[in-house]
């Protein structure tokens, strides 16, 4: 379902995209982790949106 409201857009990109993952195992991290919450590596790239 495509949401056409931009405020409700930008709160469900905000959200879904303020994540890190980890790029050994692939985890989703909470947006602060400084490691990987499953195998505890460091290897996190944040989740960002690309236009
Ligand atoms: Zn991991």
């Amino acid at each position: 379902m495509p949401i056409r409201d931009p405020f409700k857009l930008e709160l469900a990109l905000n959200s879904t995209f303020r994540v890190k993952i980890c790029r050994k195992c692939g985890a989703k991290n909470a947006w602060t982790a400084e490691r990987c919450r499953r195998c505890k590596s460091r290897n996190l790239r944040p989740k960002r949106y690309k236009k």
